[in-house]
């Protein structure tokens, strides 16, 4: 009789637990693979494509995993804050080889799952660690910004970013929304190629920020999942190295799914500036069993090729290479797109998109019109009109600008 009484309870431990939607970017993904027309373009995950519409894999990183497989190491266990070179590396990218933070050792570095395995570690070191309950994200911004930090368990609020009239960044809403913080507020900032908008501070508008992060007393986690992408490696660390000479306290999430095409290998790497090497040492002792608690230790493989090309100055130069080759593909793509739809009489200028930076475009387009788009056309884009634009070529931009125009009428 017990255990039947068990086995009833026990039957019903799911039965009231409602389905979760599907995530809006990774959904859109899965019905792209299930639509069986030819034609079909994927233009919603962030995933840069060659001109063959593949995901490459890096030359450099190809010779990084032969070398991997004749060295034939074991698979031992790595250590709870990741590869030490691979930490390293994060730094110098980051802050510059020889760069005040890296010689004073006032930054700690954790390699994470990913950049967002990033965001999660420094959301729970600053929760559960240092006492935050507030977080504030951009409007619009990449959706597991939000999820991430309310998991997490932080309030989320918002700062305005886009201006939907004129498709530019609304800076004086921003400011506003920002001095309006409370103090100890976590502020989420896209430190280079803003997903979803592709629309970038200034160097000025980043000095303002900064000032008001400054005055307000608010808690910068710099985001950069795009290094590169933008203008160039040393270009894109602009607002870090900004944020870093100011002197101030701030985290910074990497990843290198984009810059090392290595997305499903989850690499990252959570970097927390402090004011002087004791704190960075306490700190990163915090982060360490924040991750021992989560997955104990990070996987080892992913890591170990972006450490091998980080250390052979030959393989280094042959990665920069092909970032620079993604890059100016991304670039030439805008161009191509903005002509398309000229010739194709589009309604609207799309000018803006050769204006905006990194791997997405926020189109404007209404979700009618995404759904216009995936129903008539077989083109997938996000709900909220964002396009990966590294998803498209020669072969498909034609195609997708007159389905665009079309579209708009
Ligand atoms: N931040 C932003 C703004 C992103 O767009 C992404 C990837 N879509 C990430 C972080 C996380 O990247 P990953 O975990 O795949 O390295």
């Amino acid at each position: 009789f017990y255990c039947w009484n068990h086995i009833n309870m026990t039957d019903k431990l799911f039965a009231e637990v409602a389905g979760a939607p599907e995530d809006p970017i990774l959904g859109v993904g899965q019905q792209y693979k299930a639509d069986p027309r030819a034609e079909k373009v994927n233009l919603s995950v962030g995933v840069y494509q060659t001109e063959e519409g593949k995901i490459p894999v890096l030359r450099a990183v190809r010779e990084a995993e032969t070398r991997l497989y004749n060295a034939a190491a074991p698979h031992g266990y790595g250590q709870i804050s990741g590869n030490p070179a691979l930490g390293a590396f994060v730094q110098e990218l980051l802050f510059g080889k020889d760069s005040e933070v890296v010689r004073s050792r006032r930054a700690c570095t954790v390699q994470s799952l990913g950049g967002t395995g990033a965001i999660k570690l420094a959301a729970d070191l600053l929760h559960f660690v240092v006492g935050k309950t507030k977080a504030a994200t951009s409007v619009p911004t990449w959706g597991n910004h939000n999820a991430i930090f309310k998991q997490a368990g932080f309030d989320v609020s918002h700062y305005q970013y886009y201006n939907k009239a004129d498709g530019t960044i609304a800076f004086e809403q921003l400011l506003a929304d920002l001095r309006a913080k409370e103090a100890g507020t976590v502020v989420i900032l896209h430190a280079c190629c803003h997903n979803p908008t592709g629309l970038d501070f200034t160097a000025d508008q980043w000095k303002e920020v900064l000032q008001i992060v400054i005055d307000r007393g608010l808690v910068p986690l710099l985001d950069i999942a795009y290094q590169g992408f933008d203008r160039g490696l040393e270009e894109d660390a602009f607002s870090i190295r900004l944020f870093a000479e100011s002197g101030i306290s701030f985290l910074v999430s990497s990843s290198f799914s984009k810059s090392f095409s290595l997305y499903g290998e989850r690499v990252g790497g959570l970097t927390v500036v402090c004011q002087n090497a004791d704190e960075a040492a306490r700190v990163l002792s915090q982060v360490k069993q924040m991750a021992r608690a989560n997955y104990s230790n990070p996987p080892n493989y992913g890591a170990s090729l972006v450490a091998t090309v980080a250390g052979d100055p030959v393989l280094r130069a042959q990665w920069e290479e092909e970032l620079g080759e993604m890059r100016a593909r991304i670039r030439s793509m805008r161009v191509a797109l903005k002509n398309a739809m000229d010739a194709e009489g589009s309604p609207r200028d799309f000018s803006f998109v050769t204006a905006q930076d990194g791997m997405f475009s926020f189109t404007g387009f209404t979700p009618e019109q995404v759904e216009r788009l995936k129903k008539e056309y077989g083109i997938y884009a996000v709900a909220n009109g964002r396009i990966c634009i590294a998803g498209l070529n020669n072969h498909n931009v034609q195609y997708v600008a007159k389905a665009f125009t079309a579209v708009q009428k």
